[in-house]
């Protein structure tokens, strides 16, 4: 369906008087790809898809449809499907009417635009509802509109902004598989915007992360997830335990990093400066309890609270030394239990540090790693 081969994003930037909202984003999206584009609130995603749909010009930079210049184009000359997170259908018009409406202002044949009507209307699944308004829709039945209504002229890219997160978690759920049929089905090529790594982990082939402004890392969910570039990567995509901490020694890829009176052995992620101060990130669910016979990395900690998350629990513990904890486990703990706990030199991962920020995290553990 794609009418390119390549779509590139060149040394993209857009600011706001002083204020740089997006700065040089390089990025080129194959056709069929599915991009998402993740960050914290305001890191600058909106930006980035209102850059590429032509609702904001650039301050600098190019984007390149193959050999065509695009960034130059009015939105509707670019020919991009659109879908909000405010569903933004007409009220007064029928869920038919609605999707059709893109077809009718581009003067389609009646027969072609009743035909890729009721396709699109298939799609989505909506084919009992095509004569209500969509007041009388339920939010994800109202984002199922938008939706065919973005796909329904068959663009070159659809751009989708948090498109979800009006819906409640089981909605979000099954629209999410819906939003990744669809791409599949129809061969779309997708930029996704959102603030939720779970999500952009299930649905992109690759992950954009920015933090204000500036690209972090590229990559796949599984370079994402177990390979965040920097602490701050790290941070964003759920390594919840980030701990400050010193090298003691280091050798090619590993280093014994000394944390809060804790000897432990990770991996170097992006070389180090020696005696350099370092951050160390773990994901809860790669602490485990009572590793048995565990010499590498082992903790004795006190369980200080639980909370029951159906099959796994999440927990709190502090370590005799003082640092806090978070862990998820299938064990039965409960508050006030002594626990050994171990991490995997593989999963602990060892950052440089940098001089801007204590992470908020260091907050958990008084006294403990500062
Ligand atoms: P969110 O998830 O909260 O929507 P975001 O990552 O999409 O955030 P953007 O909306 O792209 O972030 O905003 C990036 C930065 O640019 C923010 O600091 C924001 O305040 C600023 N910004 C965005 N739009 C404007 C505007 N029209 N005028 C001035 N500043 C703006």
């Amino acid at each position: 369906m794609s009418a390119f081969t390549q779509l590139r994003l060149d040394g993209v930037s857009r600011r706001f008087g002083g204020q740089a909202a997006l700065s040089e984003l390089d990025l080129t999206i194959e056709a069929g790809e599915f991009i998402a584009l993740l960050g914290p609130s305001g890191c600058g995603k909106s930006t980035a898809l209102n850059c590429l749909a032509g609702l904001l010009p650039l301050t600098e930079g190019s984007i390149w449809q193959d050999e065509r210049r695009i960034d130059t184009l009015p939105p509707e000359r670019r020919g991009f499907g659109m879908v909000f997170q405010s569903y933004a259908l007409f009220p007064h018009m029928t869920v038919r009417a609605n999707i059709a409406f893109g077809l009718r202002m581009r003067r389609l044949p009646k027969e072609e635009t009743r035909r890729r009507t009721a396709e699109a209307v298939r799609l989505v699944r909506l084919e009992d509802h095509v004569d209500k308004l969509p007041g009388q829709l339920s939010g994800g039945q109202q984002q199922r509109v938008a939706i065919a209504r973005a796909v329904v002229f068959e663009p070159s890219l659809v751009l989708m902004d948090e498109p979800l997160s009006n819906l409640d978690a089981k909605l979000r759920l099954e629209m999410r598989t819906e939003i990744r049929r669809l791409h599949q089905s129809l061969g779309l090529t997708t930029v996704y915007v959102t603030h939720d790594q779970e999500e952009a982990l299930s649905l992109a082939d690759r992950l954009v992360v920015l933090r204000e402004g500036r690209v972090q890392q590229i990559g796949s969910p599984r370079e994402l997830h177990t390979r965040p570039a920097n602490w701050h990567v790290a941070d964003f995509m759920g390594y919840r335990n980030l701990w400050r901490g010193r090298v003691e020694q280091s050798e090619g890829a590993r280093a014994t990093v000394e944390a809060s009176g804790l000897r432990l052995l990770g991996e170097v992620v992006g070389g180090l400066q020696t005696g350099a101060d370092v951050m160390v990130a773990v994901r809860p669910e790669d602490i485990r309890v009572d590793g048995p016979g565990e010499t590498r990395n082992a903790m004795s900690a006190t369980v200080e609270v639980v909370e029951y998350q159906g099959r796994e629990l999440a927990a709190e513990a502090r370590t005799d030394t003082g640092l806090l904890l978070h862990l998820r486990t299938e064990q039965r703990i409960a508050p006030g239990d002594q626990v050994k706990l171990a991490v995997d030199p593989q999963r602990l991962l060892v950052y440089q540090a940098d001089a801007q920020t204590q992470p908020k995290r260091l907050a958990d553990a008084p006294g403990a790693t500062r």
